[in-house]
C-alpha cells in the first residue's frame, strides 16, 4: 500500500474534474495535490489520456521535481508546480489548463480587464498576464523559469495576490487551498475570460467596473465581514 494513497486519489479526482468540467481535451492540462508536511505532491503523468488514467498512475514528486513514487513520467509542467508550492504560502493544489478563452487572452498577451461583478467576486483587479519568457529562460530550465516568471509577475502586483494567472503566449495556471479548489478556479477563470471577450465584442470601448462595485462584491465574499454563502 502506498504511503501516498490519499494524495494520489486527491490528485486523480481533481484531474478528472478538470476533464469533466470541459477544461481539458486529449492529454491537455494537469493538476497536482500537495502535502506540505511530507514535502511532496502528486501530479498527473505525462501524456496519458484522462479516459485511461487511474489513481495509481499519479506520480509523487518532491519539491525539486524528483520522482518519489510512481512508474510513469510526471507531467512535463511538474517543475512549474514545484516552484508555486515552494513559494506561495498555504496552497495545496495547482491546476494548469489550455482552456480556450483563457488561452486566447494569454496569447493576446493581455491581462483580463475587470468588467463585472462575476470577476469582482473572485478578485478585485484584472487577471494578470506574464510577459513572454526570455530566450535564455526558454533554452534553460524552461518549466522552472515559467514558475519563477509567475512569482515575479505576482510580486509586482500592487494589490492582493490572485489565485490565477495567465502565462503569456501559453495559458492559465491557477492554485488554491486544495487541488479541487485549483480546478474550480480554472473554471472561474475560463468563464471570466469568455465574458470579458464577449463584453469587448459588444462594446470595444467598455470600461472597467467602478471601484465601489468591485469592492462591494469582493468584500462581501472575501472581506472580514463577508456575508456570501452559508455560515
Ligand atoms: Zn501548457
Amino acid at each position: 500500500m502506498s504511503a501516498y494513497k490519499d494524495l494520489k486519489i486527491a490528485a486523480w479526482n481533481a484531474n478528472m474534474q478538470l476533464k469533466h468540467d470541459g477544461l481539458a481535451i486529449q492529454t491537455f492540462g494537469n493538476v497536482s495535490a500537495f502535502d506540505p508536511a511530507a514535502g511532496v505532491f502528486a501530479i498527473k503523468p505525462s501524456g496519458v489520456p484522462y479516459s485511461r488514467m487511474r489513481p495509481g498512475d499519479m506520480v509523487v514528486v518532491d519539491l525539486d521535481g524528483r520522482v518519489v513514487e510512481g512508474a510513469l513520467r510526471p507531467s512535463s509542467d511538474t517543475k512549474t508546480h514545484a516552484v508555486l508550492f515552494k513559494n506561495i504560502p498555504g496552497i495545496r493544489g495547482v491546476a494548469h489548463t489550455h482552456s480556450t478563452h483563457a488561452v486566447a487572452w494569454a496569447q493576446a498577451q493581455r491581462a483580463i480587464p475587470l468588467f463585472g461583478t462575476t470577476h469582482a467576486d473572485q478578485f478585485p483587479a484584472p487577471v494578470p498576464v506574464t510577459p513572454l519568457l526570455s530566450d535564455s529562460a526558454i533554452q534553460g530550465d524552461y518549466e522552472e523559469e515559467t514558475g519563477k516568471l509567475i512569482l515575479e509577475t505576482l510580486a509586482a502586483l500592487p494589490g492582493p495576490s490572485p489565485e490565477m494567472i495567465l502565462v503569456g503566449g501559453h495559458g492559465p495556471f491557477t492554485w488554491g487551498s486544495s487541488p479541487m479548489q485549483a480546478v474550480l478556479n480554472s473554471g472561474v477563470l475560463e468563464e471570466i475570460a469568455r465574458m470579458a471577450l464577449l463584453t469587448l465584442q459588444i462594446n470595444p470601448d467598455a470600461v472597467p467596473l467602478k471601484a465601489t462595485l468591485v469592492q462591494k462584491h469582493f468584500q462581501r465574499k472575501h472581506g472580514k465581514n463577508a456575508y456570501y454563502g452559508q455560515e
